[in-house]
């Protein structure tokens, strides 16, 4: 075997969770490899994995483009009189495409700045702490590596009921490719992707129908912010169907035909276009050789422990492979963390303070645990809430929907959790965590000066609110 393949880093995988390990290991000094087989539109190696090629960042770009468009509407409350305005399907998609490519040259530009050596193709564990690389021309090659870091991401799921060709029936890749409008488009899931998608083509015109299995709306957000959301998207036009599985879709003539079953009976709609939003699983296939060592536990995630240890030493897995949420940035801490450890530092990961946020508008964003999961748990809480339709500054931006709502231990005060609904909620979302990475109570919030007006000023209240101190709403009286 060459020297040139022998490496104290070998990454697999250029996502989020792989390319942030790559470059953290070459910054401390750590001769470092990264495998990755995406190509881009133009056939040529893609860095940054789901998230930048057809994931976050795409996916963004049409949701920020539509939001502009749709905000048009508003305008003349503000006072300003727009003439007909229309857009241009081919010119937006170009647009996002161009911010991918940006983006994607960003990171190969990243690795060639810090040392990163880049192979582009298939990589394979081995037993031995040795890696297959199998380039895109076919040909195979060994590479030994002291460390590897097993980042290999996630794949749409599919459901047998409606089989995705991306012609009718889409994943999320092939939604964000349509040439034209849908006329009718229908939606399986009205989880994260379902809503983010379902958002933009309904801003765009579409009739956009979405059909969710599960009785309730988004399970895992508090309760209360969850109905307000949905009485919100409902409002600009997303029809969301609960309690409604899809059984079965066919694709015929240029449109589909979606069965679902709901409390009625059997339920049938037609549509131009099926986004299939699932969820996510693993990408795990031909990724471990038989006899690698490395466990896969029985949701098809590589098992690993805090520390992103897989049970074979020198062999880490991080990012949507393992358990946790399928987040980019809960990945990129990961992939820095194992570095750090591989070069002798200790830091580790807070699981407890990972924010989640569902780019819709207004946006939902959440850190931490909800009222409803404490107090099952039988934990003494207290919560503070602060409407954005009280607040100054989104009132005078006319945008104004939502509320913070801020959980508090009883005794202690400690901050457990914070949920957002409202504009910006993406951004908001970062002070709480940052109170929280500081185990900070509603009153050390509290305590804190908050620019005016800013929509922060929600979360400021909100933490008052918790002691029954806010300022500009009637505090709950104290039994
Ligand atoms: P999800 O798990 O969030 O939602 C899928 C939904 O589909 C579920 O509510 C499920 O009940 C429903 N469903 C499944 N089968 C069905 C059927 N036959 N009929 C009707 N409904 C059915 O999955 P997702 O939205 O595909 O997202 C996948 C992953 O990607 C998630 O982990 C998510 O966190 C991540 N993601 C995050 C972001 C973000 O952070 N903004 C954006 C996109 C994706």
């Amino acid at each position: 075997m060459s020297d040139a393949l022998s490496y104290e880093v070998v990454v697999i995988g250029a996502g989020p969770a792989g390319y942030a390990s790559a470059i953290r290991a070459t910054q401390l000094g750590l001769k470092t490899a990264c495998i990755d087989r995406t190509l881009g539109k133009d056939g040529e190696p893609s860095l940054g994995g789901t998230c930048l090629n057809w994931g976050c960042i795409p996916s963004k770009a049409l949701l920020d483009a539509s939001q502009k468009y749709a905000e048009i509407e508003g305008l003349e409350t503000l006072g300003i009189e727009t003439k007909e305005v229309g857009f241009d399907l081919p010119k937006m998609m170009a647009r996002k495409d161009a911010v991918v490519t940006q983006l994607t040259g960003g990171i190969s530009s990243l690795f060639e700045a810090n040392g990163v050596d880049f192979y582009p193709g298939s990589a394979r564990l081995l037993s031995g702490r040795r890696v297959a690389w199998t380039d895109h021309e076919g040909s195979t090659n060994e590479m030994k590596a002291e460390h590897i870091i097993l980042a290999p991401g996630s794949v749409p799921m599919d459901i047998d009921a409606a089989p995705v060709s991306n012609e009718e029936i889409v994943d999320s890749t092939g939604a964000l490719e349509f040439d034209i409008v849908p006329t009718r488009l229908g939606i399986i899931g009205a989880g994260v992707i379902g809503l983010e998608l379902g958002s933009v083509w309904s801003r765009l015109g579409s009739q956009v129908i979405v059909l969710e299995a599960l009785d309730s709306f988004l399970p895992m957000v508090d309760t209360r912010i969850a109905r307000e959301a949905l009485r919100e998207l409902r409002k600009q036009g997303l029809d969301i169907r609960l309690g409604a599985r899809v059984v079965a879709a066919a694709e015929a003539n240029g449109s589909v035909d979606v069965t679902y079953q709901d409390d009625a009976g059997d339920q049938r709609i037609s549509v131009d276009k099926l986004i299939v939003a699932v969820g996510r699983r693993p990408c795990t296939e031909s990724l471990l050789a038989p006899d690698s060592g490395v466990t896969v536990d029985e949701r098809g995630f590589l098992y690993v422990n805090d520390l992103c240890e897989t049970g074979v030493p020198g062999v880490f897995a991080v990012g949507d492979v393992v358990r946790g949420p399928m987040l980019a940035h809960k990945g990129t801490e990961e992939g820095v963390m194992v570095a750090e450890r591989i070069a002798g530092f200790k830091p580790l990961v807070n699981y407890e303070t990972v924010p989640n946020v569902i780019y819709t508008h207004p946006e939902v964003a959440w850190v931490g645990r909800t009222e409803q999961e404490l107090t099952a748990e039988g934990e003494a809480i207290k919560t503070g809430s602060f409407s954005f339709g009280a607040n100054g500054r989104a009132i005078a931006a006319n945008d104004a929907e939502g509320m913070v709502k801020i959980v508090a231990d009883a005794e202690s005060d400690q901050i457990l959790g914070v949920h957002v609904f409202g504009p910006q909620a993406s951004e908001l979302i970062a002070q709480a965590v940052i109170a929280m990475e500081f185990s900070a109570s509603a009153e050390d919030l509290g305590l804190t000066m908050f620019a005016h007006p800013t929509l922060s000023e929600a979360v400021h209240e909100a933490a008052l609110a918790a002691g029954g101190r806010a300022i500009h709403v009637v505090n709950r009286k104290k039994k």
